[in-house]
């Protein structure tokens, strides 16, 4: 049983849809552990988004176990709740939500301000992340003066910033040309393996499979092992 790493357990989710439920998430379970890279592939609309925000606790399921480094999410209240989401799960979306009037240390040190962190430690922990992810040149930059590839490589290093257990990242190369896509991807799986994240990523790219330790496929709203065909 993994107590760290993210847990789910036969999790159904629906959304309203008229007069009926829409099935987005048909009884899920997924393992991922500490230190290992998660892919997970699917046609557009077959639950991708849902199954990361069920896993963010940002979607509660109809039903099914959710486990984040040990925490039942359906025993918390909203705040510990989004207490968990801020220490606990690092979230990258598809389009880096950077702030316009942010220089990238920035971007990162609010993270810490919002958990009364100390300053002086939070500027160094950024630095040393924005060097990790390969922008510690564009450290005092902000957004507009990055290129796509860079602005994603300082949204994932915000993500990194309170040492989470759990990342959840939602097509992080779409916005990218390939060759960048794939540095982008490589960068993922190199920092899952350094920090010990449960990495659980969303592509729409097979050739980003290479990168994971587990490649699963969501169909329908149903998940199951990739079958690789090539
Ligand atoms: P994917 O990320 O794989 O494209 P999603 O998880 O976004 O798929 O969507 C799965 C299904 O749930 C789709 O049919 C989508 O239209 C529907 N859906 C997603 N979010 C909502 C929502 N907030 N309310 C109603 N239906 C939704
Ligand atoms: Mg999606």
């Amino acid at each position: 049983m993994t107590t760290h790493g993210l847990v789910l357990s036969d999790v159904t989710l629906t959304y309203p849809d008229g007069d009926a439920r829409l099935t987005a998430l048909d009884r899920v379970s997924l393992t991922a552990s500490p230190g290992t890279l998660s892919a997970v592939v699917g046609p557009s609309g077959s639950g991708k988004s849902s199954l990361l925000a069920v896993a963010a606790t940002l979607s509660t399921p109809d039903r099914g176990r959710v486990l984040i480094a040990g925490h039942d999410a359906a025993a918390l209240s909203a705040a510990a709740r989004a207490r968990l989401r801020r220490t606990t799960i690092g979230i990258v979306f598809q389009q880096p939500n950077l702030l316009a009037s942010l220089t990238c240390v920035e971007q990162l040190q609010v993270m810490a301000h919002i958990d009364r962190r100390s300053p002086v430690k939070a500027r160094a922990r950024a630095l040393d992340l924005l060097e990790r992810v390969g922008v510690a040149d564009r450290a005092d930059r902000r957004p507009h003066q990055l290129s796509g590839g860079q602005r994603q490589r300082v949204n994932i290093a915000r993500a990194l910033m309170n040492e989470p257990s759990v990342l959840l990242i939602d097509e992080p190369t779409s916005a990218l040309d390939h060759e960048r896509g794939a540095a982008i991807v490589s960068l993922i799986a190199e920092l899952t393996h350094a920090s010990g994240t449960a990495t659980v990523m969303v592509t729409h790219d097979h050739s980003h499979l290479v990168h994971a330790d587990q490649a699963l496929e969501v169909v329908d709203g149903r998940l199951g092992a990739l079958t690789v065909t090539q």
